[in-house]
């Protein structure tokens, strides 16, 4: 058996993990453990779905909430998102449209993407699959952060206005114009809630106290905010940055646990922070109380497997080969 804890969790669960990492380090390590039958991932859903579809069949995925989603994930569902792509087949005939996914997404979109030759990328290879999808087609669907998507192909060159936003609650999408010949990216009205609380003025304010910060954040952040900070990147990436950097003094955009896990274990050496006074956290993440975590591990000891995570097998298919086309840009 393994423990699996996400960055976020609290540290009250977090220090059962026998690894921790982001959800796609987390899922290929619970598939690199064969021996261990039982995968208690403390995180949330589409994270526990990833590691079943990566994990052998006889190996068990188990959440200690079964409840515990992402509100970003659930900003897209799959009929939402097959009405999409039948408004842009239509809109932009004669376009190959590639659809990429965020990896914080059900397997349905997953799925989606898959079948529908696109991938899944995650916040730490966002540019690389963004790049592939830019050589296979001509416009990319990007789902279902749109902030992660606009962060990233501004990177990479994309101007703002070659960018629209679907929005599944209106008509078309909100699309009703034609859509211009330069459009390359359609990004999906997702968005984390917990990113979306950094700000322009919690930038400024940290600008002004402390002038010798260095400002990173998760691009799941608003535009402005990242365009306004030192960096931006994943959780893993802001760990290692700020591990390997001579800069001692942080403010850092993303959530309250791993910014105040970093403070503590850089206590005396370096100064972090969080970019915000309101420390943003996500209550899906902290569904994994220490109770509730043993409260699965009491029942496996009885011979009981509760809360374990199951993905339809064709669903998991057609997930596997967004997965495995992301997978292959690594090479
Ligand atoms: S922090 Fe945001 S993206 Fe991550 S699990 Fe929570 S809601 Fe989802």
């Amino acid at each position: 058996m393994i423990i699996l804890a996400h960055h976020y969790q609290a540290d009250d669960v977090f220090r059962f993990a026998d690894f921790s990492g982001d959800s796609l380090k987390l899922s290929q390590q619970a598939a690199d453990q064969k021996d261990a039958e039982f995968i208690i991932f403390c995180g949330v859903y589409f994270m526990a779905e990833v590691a079943r579809m990566l994990c052998e069949p006889t190996q068990k995925v188990i959440l200690p909430d079964i409840s515990a989603g992402c509100s970003l994930a659930d900003y897209a569902n799959y009929q939402q998102v097959s009405e999409c792509w039948a408004v842009l087949s239509d809109k932009l005939a004669g376009k190959k449209i590639v659809p990429i996914t965020y990896i914080n997404s059900s397997a349905e979109i997953k799925a989606f993407c898959g079948k529908n030759d696109g991938a899944i990328c995650t916040s730490g290879n966002a540019d690389r699959v963004l790049r592939w999808a830019f050589e296979t087609g001509d416009v990319v669907l990007f789902l279902p952060d749109q902030h992660l998507g606009r962060n990233s192909s501004y990177r990479m060159g994309i101007g703002l206005e070659q960018m629209l936003v679907y929005n599944p609650e209106l008509r078309e999408g909100g699309l009703t114009e034609t859509i211009a010949d330069d459009v390359k990216m359609i990004l999906w009205n997702g968005c984390c809630d917990i990113h979306m609380q950094f700000t322009v003025d919690d930038i400024r304010r940290v600008r002004s106290e402390y002038p010798e910060a260095k400002i990173i954040v998760h691009p799941e952040c608003k535009f402005d905010v990242v365009k306004l900070s030192d960096l931006a990147g994943s959780t893993e990436f802001i760990i290692k940055h700020i591990a390997q950097s001579r800069e001692s003094v942080w403010a850092v955009g993303t959530e309250r646990d791993m910014v105040s896990r970093l403070a503590k274990q850089y206590e005396g050496e370096k100064t972090i922070f969080n970019l915000s006074r309101s420390e943003p956290y996500c209550p899906m993440m902290k569904q994994s109380s220490p109770a509730k975590l043993l409260w699965v591990l009491d029942n496996i000891a009885d011979g009981n497997v509760v809360n374990e995570v199951f993905v339809d097998e064709q669903i998991s298919i057609d997930s596997k080969a967004a997965l495995q086309r992301m997978l292959e840009l690594r090479r």
